[in-house]
């Protein structure tokens, strides 16, 4: 049996801030120039149960919020305990979590899903680094956001970046059935595949 190469799937969210700013036309123009299928497209004003499920109550994964922030700090020379009152990642963590939150319950969300081959990876690379300063010209952070963490930490929210985008393929299997309804998926083969594939 032959396994299609261009089948997998991942979750992209254009967050409020990208939708506020007149950015989805281009964000979503980018994925389909790169060869990506969207198979999923909704926008949805997130409400605060729903956010508490997608950036989940994890202790590995608020302790890793932490950790990279602390790697910001250090690379520039920032003392967080002066900063944010504490070093310990998990409660670091903590603090990032509840201002995502309130990041993404801010405005409208737009959420897609988006299938080609590889596609986790591709739209990890076209979305860009997580922290806007460090993320390559030519991605989608890089391109239209320039915020560091320390400078959102001192305001006291998240990080702006534009996107949100499935870190690997079993945090986009699970991102992907939190966010859409199978109904709500439209199995299609873009015309440029036979180009593509
Ligand atoms: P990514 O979105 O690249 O997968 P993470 O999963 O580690 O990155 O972080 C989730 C989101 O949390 C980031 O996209 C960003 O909006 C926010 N974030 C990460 N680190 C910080 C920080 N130090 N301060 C504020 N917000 C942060
Ligand atoms: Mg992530």
């Amino acid at each position: 049996m032959s396994v299609a190469i261009n089948d997998e799937r991942t979750l992209l969210l254009i967050k409020p801030d990208g939708v506020l700013r007149g950015l989805c036309g281009r964000i979503i123009a980018r994925l389909e120039d790169a060869g990506l299928a969207v198979v999923g497209l909704k926008m949805v004003q997130v409400g605060k149960e729903q956010a508490q499920r997608h950036y989940m109550d994890d202790p590995q994964w608020v302790a890793n919020l932490g950790h990279k922030t602390l790697r910001t700090y250090a690379k520039h020379g920032r003392d967080p305990v002066a900063e944010l009152g504490t070093d310990d990642p998990a409660t670091i963590g903590g603090y990032i979590r509840g201002w995502l939150i309130d990041y993404i319950t801010s405005g409208p969300t737009v959420a897609c899903v988006l299938q080609g081959a590889h596609a986790v990876e591709l739209v990890r690379k076209l979305s860009g680094d997580t922290m806007p300063i460090d993320a390559a010209p030519g991605t989608i952070r890089g391109d239209f956001s320039s915020v560091s963490a320390i400078a959102a930490n001192t305001l006291h929210t998240a990080v702006k970046n534009v996107v949100h985008s499935s870190s690997d393929v079993d945090e986009a299997r699970r991102e992907i059935a939190e966010w859409f309804s199978p109904a709500e998926i439209c199995v299609h083969r873009p015309v440029s595949w036979s180009a593509i594939y």
